[in-house]
Protein backbone atom coordinates (compact mmCIF):
# COMPACT_ATOMS: atom_id res chain seq x y z
CA UNK A 1 0.00 0.00 0.00
CA UNK A 2 1.11 3.36 -0.74
CA UNK A 3 2.60 5.51 2.32
CA UNK A 4 0.47 9.12 2.56
CA UNK A 5 2.51 11.92 3.40
CA UNK A 6 1.88 12.63 7.13
CA UNK A 7 0.10 9.25 8.46
CA UNK A 8 -3.01 7.36 7.63
CA UNK A 9 -6.50 8.09 7.26
CA UNK A 10 -8.92 6.77 10.38
CA UNK A 11 -12.76 7.02 9.37
CA UNK A 12 -15.04 6.95 11.87
CA UNK A 13 -18.96 6.57 11.32
CA UNK A 14 -21.88 5.99 13.21
CA UNK A 15 -25.50 7.26 14.11
CA UNK A 16 -25.62 10.75 15.53
CA UNK A 17 -24.97 10.91 19.78
CA UNK A 18 -22.67 7.45 19.60
CA UNK A 19 -19.44 9.83 20.89
CA UNK A 20 -17.37 9.98 17.78
CA UNK A 21 -16.81 13.61 17.75
CA UNK A 22 -15.35 13.36 21.64
CA UNK A 23 -13.21 9.57 20.69
CA UNK A 24 -12.16 11.63 17.03
CA UNK A 25 -11.08 14.57 18.76
CA UNK A 26 -8.92 13.11 21.49
CA UNK A 27 -7.98 10.42 19.21
CA UNK A 28 -6.58 13.00 16.91
CA UNK A 29 -4.91 14.75 19.50
CA UNK A 30 -2.95 11.74 21.25
CA UNK A 31 -1.84 11.15 17.07
CA UNK A 32 -0.34 14.48 16.35
CA UNK A 33 -3.52 14.01 13.71
CA UNK A 34 -5.95 16.38 12.49
CA UNK A 35 -9.70 15.86 12.86
CA UNK A 36 -12.18 16.61 10.36
CA UNK A 37 -15.87 16.64 11.79
CA UNK A 38 -17.95 16.34 8.38
CA UNK A 39 -21.09 16.64 10.33
CA UNK A 40 -20.00 20.19 11.07
CA UNK A 41 -19.37 20.75 7.65
CA UNK A 42 -22.90 19.64 6.32
CA UNK A 43 -24.49 22.13 9.45
CA UNK A 44 -22.34 24.66 7.55
CA UNK A 45 -23.68 24.15 4.53
CA UNK A 46 -27.78 23.52 6.00
CA UNK A 47 -27.03 27.11 7.81
CA UNK A 48 -25.79 28.88 4.57
CA UNK A 49 -29.07 27.03 2.69
CA UNK A 50 -31.18 28.70 5.12
CA UNK A 51 -30.05 31.79 6.04
CA UNK A 52 -30.44 32.52 1.92
CA UNK A 53 -33.79 30.60 1.64
CA UNK A 54 -32.64 28.82 -0.97
CA UNK A 55 -35.42 26.70 -2.12
CA UNK A 56 -34.57 23.28 -1.13
CA UNK A 57 -36.47 21.57 -3.93
CA UNK A 58 -34.89 23.50 -7.01
CA UNK A 59 -32.21 21.42 -7.13
CA UNK A 60 -30.07 23.92 -9.80
CA UNK A 61 -30.64 26.66 -7.23
CA UNK A 62 -28.66 24.83 -4.30
CA UNK A 63 -26.09 23.35 -7.32
CA UNK A 64 -25.96 27.15 -7.88
CA UNK A 65 -25.45 28.12 -4.39
CA UNK A 66 -22.92 25.31 -3.29
CA UNK A 67 -20.66 26.31 -6.15
CA UNK A 68 -19.81 29.24 -3.79
CA UNK A 69 -19.77 27.83 -0.06
CA UNK A 70 -16.64 28.00 1.75
CA UNK A 71 -16.21 26.10 4.68
CA UNK A 72 -13.32 25.64 7.41
CA UNK A 73 -12.60 24.13 10.20
CA UNK A 74 -9.97 25.95 12.03
CA UNK A 75 -8.03 25.03 15.00
CA UNK A 76 -8.45 28.16 17.78
CA UNK A 77 -7.27 27.86 20.85
CA UNK A 78 -7.50 24.17 21.34
CA UNK A 79 -11.06 24.53 20.37
CA UNK A 80 -12.79 23.82 17.05
CA UNK A 81 -14.34 27.02 15.09
CA UNK A 82 -16.53 26.60 12.10
CA UNK A 83 -16.51 29.14 9.68
CA UNK A 84 -18.79 29.41 6.73
CA UNK A 85 -18.35 31.74 3.88
CA UNK A 86 -15.92 33.65 6.85
CA UNK A 87 -18.92 33.39 9.56
CA UNK A 88 -18.17 31.74 12.76
CA UNK A 89 -21.17 29.48 13.11
CA UNK A 90 -19.74 27.15 15.59
CA UNK A 91 -22.64 27.35 18.05
CA UNK A 92 -25.13 28.35 15.63
CA UNK A 93 -24.99 25.17 14.26
CA UNK A 94 -25.79 23.10 17.00
CA UNK A 95 -29.31 23.61 17.64
CA UNK A 96 -32.05 20.38 17.71
CA UNK A 97 -33.30 22.17 14.67
CA UNK A 98 -30.15 22.78 13.02
CA UNK A 99 -29.75 19.01 13.43
CA UNK A 100 -32.99 18.29 11.70
CA UNK A 101 -32.63 20.76 9.39
CA UNK A 102 -28.77 19.44 8.43
CA UNK A 103 -30.44 15.66 8.20
CA UNK A 104 -32.60 16.83 5.18
CA UNK A 105 -30.39 19.05 3.37
CA UNK A 106 -27.58 16.28 3.56
CA UNK A 107 -29.67 13.93 1.09
CA UNK A 108 -29.49 16.67 -1.70
CA UNK A 109 -27.07 15.94 -4.27
CA UNK A 110 -25.32 18.83 -5.08
CA UNK A 111 -24.49 19.39 -1.09
CA UNK A 112 -22.90 15.82 -0.72
CA UNK A 113 -20.84 16.66 -3.73
CA UNK A 114 -19.36 19.76 -2.50
CA UNK A 115 -18.65 18.67 0.75
CA UNK A 116 -17.05 15.38 -0.69
CA UNK A 117 -14.97 17.35 -2.88
CA UNK A 118 -14.02 19.32 0.02
CA UNK A 119 -13.30 16.47 2.65
CA UNK A 120 -10.90 14.37 0.03
CA UNK A 121 -8.81 17.46 -0.22
CA UNK A 122 -8.43 18.00 3.11
CA UNK A 123 -7.63 14.06 3.72
CA UNK A 124 -5.94 13.02 0.94
CA UNK A 125 -2.18 13.57 2.76
CA UNK A 126 -3.36 11.20 5.37
CA UNK A 127 -2.42 12.10 9.04
CA UNK A 128 -6.49 12.75 9.98
CA UNK A 129 -9.26 11.18 11.68
CA UNK A 130 -12.55 11.47 9.98
CA UNK A 131 -15.81 11.49 11.26
CA UNK A 132 -19.15 11.13 9.95
CA UNK A 133 -21.85 8.90 8.25
CA UNK A 134 -20.40 7.55 5.17
CA UNK A 135 -15.97 8.38 5.43
CA UNK A 136 -15.72 4.48 5.40
CA UNK A 137 -18.03 3.70 2.07
CA UNK A 138 -17.66 6.63 -0.21
CA UNK A 139 -15.45 9.89 0.94
CA UNK A 140 -12.45 7.28 1.99
CA UNK A 141 -13.31 3.58 0.81
CA UNK A 142 -9.60 3.58 1.33
CA UNK A 143 -9.10 4.75 4.44
CA UNK A 144 -6.68 2.49 6.00
CA UNK A 145 -8.92 1.75 9.24
CA UNK A 146 -12.04 2.14 10.19
CA UNK A 147 -14.37 2.03 12.63
CA UNK A 148 -17.97 2.39 12.95
CA UNK A 149 -18.92 3.96 16.37
CA UNK A 150 -22.66 2.99 17.64
CA UNK A 151 -24.65 2.63 20.90
CA UNK A 152 -28.41 2.11 21.91
CA UNK A 153 -31.06 5.24 21.26
CA UNK A 154 -31.71 5.90 24.65
CA UNK A 155 -28.11 5.93 25.19
CA UNK A 156 -27.53 8.39 22.38
CA UNK A 157 -30.86 11.17 23.26
CA UNK A 158 -29.53 10.58 27.11
CA UNK A 159 -26.07 11.76 26.06
CA UNK A 160 -27.62 14.34 23.82
CA UNK A 161 -30.24 15.82 26.56
CA UNK A 162 -26.92 15.98 28.55
CA UNK A 163 -24.86 18.22 26.40
CA UNK A 164 -27.84 20.58 25.40
CA UNK A 165 -28.51 21.10 29.28
CA UNK A 166 -25.20 21.67 30.24
CA UNK A 167 -25.36 24.52 26.84
CA UNK A 168 -28.40 25.96 28.10
CA UNK A 169 -30.41 24.92 26.16
CA UNK A 170 -32.25 21.94 28.13
CA UNK A 171 -34.60 19.75 26.01
CA UNK A 172 -36.80 16.40 27.41
CA UNK A 173 -35.40 12.75 26.86
CA UNK A 174 -38.39 12.08 25.45
CA UNK A 175 -38.02 14.71 22.48
CA UNK A 176 -34.83 14.03 22.19
CA UNK A 177 -35.36 10.44 21.39
CA UNK A 178 -38.31 11.50 19.09
CA UNK A 179 -35.28 13.57 17.05
CA UNK A 180 -32.34 10.87 17.30
CA UNK A 181 -35.08 8.46 15.87
CA UNK A 182 -36.30 10.87 13.52
CA UNK A 183 -32.39 11.74 12.17
CA UNK A 184 -31.31 7.73 11.81
CA UNK A 185 -34.27 7.32 9.83
CA UNK A 186 -33.53 9.57 7.25
CA UNK A 187 -29.73 9.76 7.53
CA UNK A 188 -30.06 5.12 6.89
CA UNK A 189 -32.33 5.55 4.32
CA UNK A 190 -31.70 8.01 1.57
CA UNK A 191 -30.62 7.40 -1.31
CA UNK A 192 -27.49 9.07 -1.55
CA UNK A 193 -24.43 8.15 1.04
CA UNK A 194 -26.60 6.46 3.58
CA UNK A 195 -25.36 5.60 7.03
CA UNK A 196 -24.10 2.14 6.94
CA UNK A 197 -21.31 0.12 8.31
CA UNK A 198 -18.62 -0.46 5.89
CA UNK A 199 -17.70 -4.34 5.54
CA UNK A 200 -14.31 -4.17 6.51
CA UNK A 201 -15.30 -1.28 10.02
CA UNK A 202 -14.80 -2.74 12.80
CA UNK A 203 -17.88 -2.11 14.91
CA UNK A 204 -17.65 -0.58 18.33
CA UNK A 205 -20.63 -0.60 20.58
CA UNK A 206 -20.22 2.61 23.78
CA UNK A 207 -23.33 2.15 25.21
CA UNK A 208 -21.47 0.21 28.06
CA UNK A 209 -18.51 1.34 27.44
CA UNK A 210 -16.54 4.93 28.95
CA UNK A 211 -14.91 7.51 26.63
CA UNK A 212 -11.59 6.04 27.61
CA UNK A 213 -12.41 2.45 27.16
CA UNK A 214 -13.30 3.09 23.33
CA UNK A 215 -10.36 5.43 22.83
CA UNK A 216 -7.96 2.89 24.58
CA UNK A 217 -9.43 -0.02 22.58
CA UNK A 218 -9.25 2.51 19.17
CA UNK A 219 -5.89 3.40 19.86
CA UNK A 220 -4.52 -0.26 20.13
CA UNK A 221 -6.05 -0.92 17.18
CA UNK A 222 -4.53 2.05 15.33
CA UNK A 223 -0.93 1.45 16.46
CA UNK A 224 -1.65 -2.31 15.55
CA UNK A 225 -2.81 -0.77 11.93
CA UNK A 226 0.27 1.31 11.79
CA UNK A 227 3.17 -0.72 12.60
CA UNK A 228 1.76 -3.64 10.26
CA UNK A 229 1.65 -1.18 7.74
CA UNK A 230 5.43 0.15 8.49
CA UNK A 231 6.75 -3.07 8.21
CA UNK A 232 5.50 -4.11 5.14
CA UNK A 233 6.51 -0.92 3.48
O1 LIG B 1 -22.41 14.30 13.04
P1 LIG B 1 -23.54 15.31 13.14
O2 LIG B 1 -24.65 14.85 14.02
O3 LIG B 1 -23.07 16.67 13.49
O4 LIG B 1 -24.12 15.39 11.65
C1 LIG B 1 -25.22 16.19 11.33
C2 LIG B 1 -25.92 15.62 10.10
O5 LIG B 1 -25.06 15.77 8.97
C3 LIG B 1 -26.24 14.12 10.15
O6 LIG B 1 -27.46 13.84 10.76
C4 LIG B 1 -26.25 13.74 8.68
O7 LIG B 1 -27.49 14.01 8.10
C5 LIG B 1 -25.25 14.71 8.05
N1 LIG B 1 -23.98 14.07 7.75
C6 LIG B 1 -23.87 13.36 6.57
N2 LIG B 1 -22.68 12.81 6.21
C7 LIG B 1 -21.61 12.94 7.00
C8 LIG B 1 -21.70 13.64 8.22
C9 LIG B 1 -22.91 14.19 8.58
O8 LIG B 1 -24.84 13.22 5.84
N3 LIG B 1 -20.44 12.42 6.61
Amino acid sequence: MQKRPDGIIIAIDGPSGAGKSTIARLLAERLGYIQIDTGAMYRAAAFLLSQANVDLGDLSAVEQFCRNIDIRLEMVSGKQVVRANGMDVTDKIRTPEMSLLTSRTSTLKPVREALLTAQQLMGNKGGVVLEGRDIGTVVFPDAEIKFYLSASVEERAKRRCEELSLKGDPVTLADTITDVVERDRQDSERDLAPLRQAEDAVMIDSSLLSIDEVLAEMESLVHNKIELLESSL
